[in-house]
């Protein structure tokens, strides 16, 4: 299965990746993940992607979508994957759609997490990244069992640059100018499937599941 998850930053698209990526057996793709691990290795990508990152501005396009055309030509992609984060603005959705068409396929679905600006930013505000895994954490909404310490790999937690007021703000207004008109490029193709995100994680997950179940997922 071909599938994308949209919604604004916060809404759980990495939180429930993993579940979801689990569930249908296919890797997941974040774009946010892969310009993290850049920056940290101080490649010329990461360098660049950085600038936008902090400034709670999107990569441009150009830079994004053959990142992504290198990720998606890669051997465990070719049955199927799980984008997070990808695309972001309707030159990349075009894009996704050309490079697919270019394989003789198509994307399954669009899973889109629905959660309004308040809780984004209660999400968001209390967001810990560990630095081994990327497991994804919160503060106060999914606690690890000790400050700081990831469960899963022992790694250390970390609060992403990007994750302060300010940049929250700027991030939210992106989202609404450049990344929400998605919705009604990918309704108009039929492909687009809503889901209420609030509540507990594991609760957003079965709703997922549930979608994807009637989409043959
Ligand atoms: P996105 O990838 O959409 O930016 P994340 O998955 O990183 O969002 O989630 C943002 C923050 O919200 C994280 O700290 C995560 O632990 C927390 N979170 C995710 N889903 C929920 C939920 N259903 N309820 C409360 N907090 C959540
Ligand atoms: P995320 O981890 O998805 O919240 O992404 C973190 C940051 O990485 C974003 O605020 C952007 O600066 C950049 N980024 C991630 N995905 C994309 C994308 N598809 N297009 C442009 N920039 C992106």
């Amino acid at each position: 299965m071909r599938l994308v998850l949209v919604g604004p930053p916060g809404a759980g698209k990495g939180t429930q990746a993993e579940f979801i990526a689990a569930h249908l057996a296919v890797p997941k793709i974040s774009t946010g993940d892969i310009f993290r691990a850049n920056v940290v290795q101080g490649t010329p990508l990461g360098i660049e992607a950085k600038r936008y990152m902090d400034a709670g501005q999107l990569v441009p396009d150009e830079v994004t979508i053959n990142m992504v055309r290198d990720r998606l030509a890669e051997a465990d992609a070719a049955d199927g994957f799980l984008l997070d984060g990808f695309p972001r603005t309707v030159p990349q959705a075009v894009a996704l759609d050309k490079l697919l068409a270019n394989l003789g396929a198509g994307l399954d679905l669009v899973m889109e997490l629905v959660v309004d600006d308040d809780e984004v930013i209660r999400r968001l505000s209390g967001r810990r990244q560990c630095h081994g895994c990327q497991k994804i954490w919160h503060v106060e909404f999914d606690p690890p069992s000790r400050d700081g310490i990831c469960d899963r790999c022992g790694g250390q937690l970390y609060q992403r640059d990007d994750d302060l007021p300010a940049t929250i703000a700027e991030r939210l207004r992106v989202y609404a100018r450049d990344t929400a008109p998605l919705v009604d490029y990918y309704g108009a193709q039929g492909r687009l499937v809503g889901i209420d995100a609030t509540g507990p994680v594991e609760d957003v997950t079965l709703r997922a599941i549930d979608a994807l179940r009637s989409y043959g997922g």
